[in-house]
């Protein structure tokens, strides 16, 4: 029998997809990438993954497992390969609210886990534009970050435990509920962030915390980055450190934005160069909780330290959102980034991490860089400022491969003499592996690869991304 009638003999046939049937698994959702896998298994449960894999691993079938497919690096690319997808595991097993826990497979989408915790009174607070189609499973694969970073941290500071079939098809289960275990090394952690490479996460434990019972959000002029950072840390000071995002656009994204969307509108009567979103959380009563003259203390937090920053002339101007539809009419143009970036092209995308005073200094030093390697290059940037990750990008004058790389390899020079990250939460995928073979330490590596092999020695799980080619 070959491997496809053993797959089927598992799966059923409806669940081993081949042919034209594999149609809506053949491209990344850039559409940058596109391949053609040789069939889709769908398996509905962890034994059937660990059947799956058994028979791959027997084969020495690559395999490549695809969530949401929202990922942003090439990592499920999978071109005459077996491609293992979750979507059939989507099952939220349990919402402990004591424990302030869900344990999730890892087809949930994100948004599915975020109502059925609210429902409970409790949040997820991991969130970002994907979150319609991305899956616990790939967000944990890709260590996900977003918007609500600098108060939760990313997808790796929310998990307790994880269950993992390994490539020979062994069900790894340490889906702990503790806070505390020190008993040896910390495999969850080397599973999350490994982009499919060492195994394939089948089920989480992922924490839980109080739902916000009332937001303050506002759109914030200012006149510089560092006058942003003044901001960030009054506001900080001010409500003990409920700012859940602080996301930065300049006038050039909000240009870009009312481009792509017309009937948008912009944050302000006057354009500016620094435009922040700023959204403080309020989980305690006494924050959220109506003052007599009708006004909400952390909308009142924010006001103070508003008008107190105007008079230093540290913000130029502010809108507080006064209503559900004013703080989704401020969300959704930071959301719309990925789309607005994608319809320009030429394009040289990337996903930095600096210090956080460092990145007006990166911004400085690439508007001085950029015209000697490309005249015409012009530069379009978000960032969740809050936790220092720019998404900067260059548009450059030309489709000219050497130029772009030459391009990336400046940025990367430029951060990594900062001290910074070339890759902070998007992953490795294809799309960095050059970075990797560049700018990761070696020894470091090297390590990776005796990981690899030591989990993966037929070389079988997602080949060909995140490590670069020896
Ligand atoms: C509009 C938009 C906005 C975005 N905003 C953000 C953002 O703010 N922050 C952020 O971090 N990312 C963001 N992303 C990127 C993307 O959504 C995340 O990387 C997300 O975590 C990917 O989840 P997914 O389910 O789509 O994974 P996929 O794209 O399906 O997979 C991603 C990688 O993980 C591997 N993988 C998937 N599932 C498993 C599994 N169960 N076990 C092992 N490996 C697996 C795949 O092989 C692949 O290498 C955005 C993407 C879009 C399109």
């Amino acid at each position: 029998m070959d491997l496809l009638q053993e797959l089927e003999g598992v799966l059923g046939k409806a669940n081993l997809l081949r042919g034209d049937d594999t149609k809506a698994y053949r491209a990344d959702w850039m559409g940058k990438y596109s391949w053609h896998p040789l069939a889709v298994a769908r398996p509905a449960d962890t034994d059937e993954v660990a059947a799956v894999m058994r028979l791959a691993h027997e084969a020495g079938m690559p395999v490549v497992p695809i969530s949401g497919n929202t990922g942003l690096a090439g990592g499920t690319n999978a071109d005459g390969v077996l491609m293992l997808s979750l979507g059939r595991m989507n099952k939220v097993r349990e919402i402990r609210q004591d424990a302030r826990i869900a344990i999730v497979e890892a087809g949930v989408i994100l948004s599915s886990l975020h109502d059925a915790v609210d429902a409970q009174g409790l949040r997820f607070p991991m969130t970002f534009g994907a979150r319609g189609s991305a899956m616990l499973g790939g967000l944990l694969s890709t260590n996900a970050g977003g918007s609500n970073v600098l108060r939760y941290g990313n997808t790796r500071a929310l998990c307790l435990g994880l269950e993992v079939v390994l490539a020979d098809g062994q069900v790894l289960d340490i889906m702990s509920e503790l806070h505390k275990d020190n008993s040896g090394y910390d495999l969850k952690d080397l599973f999350i962030g490994a982009e499919g490479t060492l195994g394939i996460i089948t089920a989480a434990v992922m924490k839980l915390v109080p739902a916000p019972r009332a937001h303050a959000t506002a759109m914030v002029a200012a006149p510089s980055l560092s006058g942003a950072l003044v901001l960030l840390n009054r506001l900080q000071e001010a409500t003990g450190g409920a700012v859940e995002a602080f996301e930065y656009m300049p006038g050039s994204f909000v240009d870009a934005h009312l481009e792509a969307f017309p009937k948008a509108r912009a944050p302000f009567e006057a354009r500016h160069d620094v435009n922040i979103l700023v959204e403080v959380g309020a989980t305690a009563p006494r924050d959220a909780m109506l003052a007599e003259d009708g006004s909400l203390p952390v909308v009142t937090y924010l006001e103070e330290v508003l008008v107190g920053l105007m008079e230093e002339g540290a913000v130029l101007d502010a809108v507080i959102a006064q209503s559900d539809a004013q703080r989704n009419e401020m969300w959704a143009r930071r959301e719309a980034a990925a789309e607005v970036m994608t319809r320009i092209s030429p394009r040289v995308d990337t996903d930095i991490a600096l210090p956080l005073d460092g990145v007006a200094t990166f911004l400085e030093r690439m508007e001085e860089i950029l015209p000697s390697i490309d005249d015409d290059a012009r530069h379009l940037e978000v960032a969740h400022l809050g936790d220092g990750n720019i998404h900067f990008s260059v548009l450059c004058s030309r489709n000219d491969p050497a130029l772009m790389d030459q391009i990336t390899e400046q940025v990367e020079e430029v951060v990594v003499a900062m001290g910074g990250s070339f890759s902070a939460e998007h992953g490795i995928g294809i799309s960095k592996k050059p970075s990797m073979a560049r700018r990761k330490n070696p020894v470091a590596l090297a390590l990776m690869r005796q990981v690899k092999t030591a989990l993966d020695p037929k070389g079988i799980m997602n080949p060909g991304k995140v490590l670069p080619d020896a």
